[in-house]
C-alpha cells in the first residue's frame, strides 16, 4: 500500500498550519487519520489535495482546511461527547474521534453510512458510532453533547440540534438560504434556553435534507 505519511504532514503544514489553525489538538488529529482510505478504491492519490473530492451518491469528502476549521471551531479539548451530522465517507468523524471521547455520527445516505462504518472499523475507531438516518432531528438517545458539528448546509439552525446541546455546547454548521452557499456559524448554548450565535467564514457544502432542512 503507497505511503502517504510525506503527503499528510505537507498538507497539514501548507494548507492548514500555513491557514491559521493553531490547536494542537487539531493538527495531531490531522496528521493521524489516513486520509487515503476514506475515499473511493483507487482514488486513494488525490485524498491530499487542497479540495473536497467525490465520493458517490453526488457527496463529498470535504476540503482537509474546512475539516481542520470546523473541528477547531468546536473548541475540544479531548474527552467530549461529539455528534457530527453528515458522515459521508467518515474521515470528519475519524478526526474528530482522536479528539473526543466519543463520537456519534449521522448519515441519510444508507451506502454511505456502510461504508464509513466499515472503514472507521477497520481503522479500529471504536469510539465512533454511526447511524443512518435524518441527522436534523439529532440523536435523542444519547443526548446531550458538548458539541455538535453539522457538514452540510440548511437554511436554518435546526431548533431540535441546539436543545441537543448541553449547556456551554458549541454547534457549528453552515448556514444560508441558498442550498449551495452558506455562513459558517457557531452557536453556543449559554443557559437552558439562550443560545449566542457567531458568524465565522463564508462556505460551500452540499444540502442538509430532512425535516429540519432541505425538502429533499
Ligand atoms: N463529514 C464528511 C467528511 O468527513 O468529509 C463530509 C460530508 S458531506 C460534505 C455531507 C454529508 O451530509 C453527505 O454525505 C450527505 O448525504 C449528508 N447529509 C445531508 N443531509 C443529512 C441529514 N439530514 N442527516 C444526515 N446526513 C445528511
Amino acid at each position: 500500500m503507497a505511503d502517504y505519511s510525506t503527503s499528510r504532514e505537507r498538507m497539514v503544514r501548507r494548507q492548514i498550519a500555513a491557514r491559521g489553525v493553531r490547536s494542537e489538538n487539531v493538527l495531531d488529529a490531522m496528521r493521524k487519520v489516513p486520509r487515503e482510505r476514506f475515499l473511493p478504491k483507487g482514488q486513494g492519490v488525490w485524498a491530499y489535495e487542497d479540495a473536497p473530492q467525490p465520493i458517490g451518491d453526488g457527496q463529498t469528502i470535504s476540503q482537509p482546511y474546512i475539516v481542520a476549521y470546523m473541528t477547531e471551531a468546536l473548541d475540544l479539548e479531548g474527552g467530549e461527547k461529539v455528534l457530527e451530522i453528515g458522515t459521508g465517507c467518515g474521515y470528519a468523524a475519524a478526526v474528530l474521534a482522536e479528539i473526543a471521547a466519543d463520537v456519534y455520527t449521522m448519515e441519510r445516505i444508507e451506502g454511505l453510512a456502510t461504508i464509513a462504518s466499515t472503514v472507521l472499523d477497520e481503522l479500529g475507531y471504536d469510539n465512533v458510532h454511526v447511524r443512518q438516518g435524518d441527522g436534523t432531528l439529532g440523536w435523542p438517545e444519547e443526548a446531550s453533547f458538548d458539541a455538535i458539528v453539522v457538514t452540510a448546509g440548511g437554511p436554518d439552525v435546526p431548533g431540535t440540534l441546539k436543545h441537543q446541546l448541553k449547556i456551554g455546547g458549541r454547534l457549528v454548521i453552515p448556514v444560508g438560504k441558498s442550498s449551495w452557499y452558506q455562513q459558517l456559524v457557531r452557536v453556543t448554548r449559554v443557559a437552558e434556553s439562550e443560545f449566542e450565535t457567531e458568524d465565522l467564514v463564508p462556505v460551500r457544502f452540499v444540502p442538509l435534507i430532512g425535516e429540519e432542512g432541505w425538502d429533499s
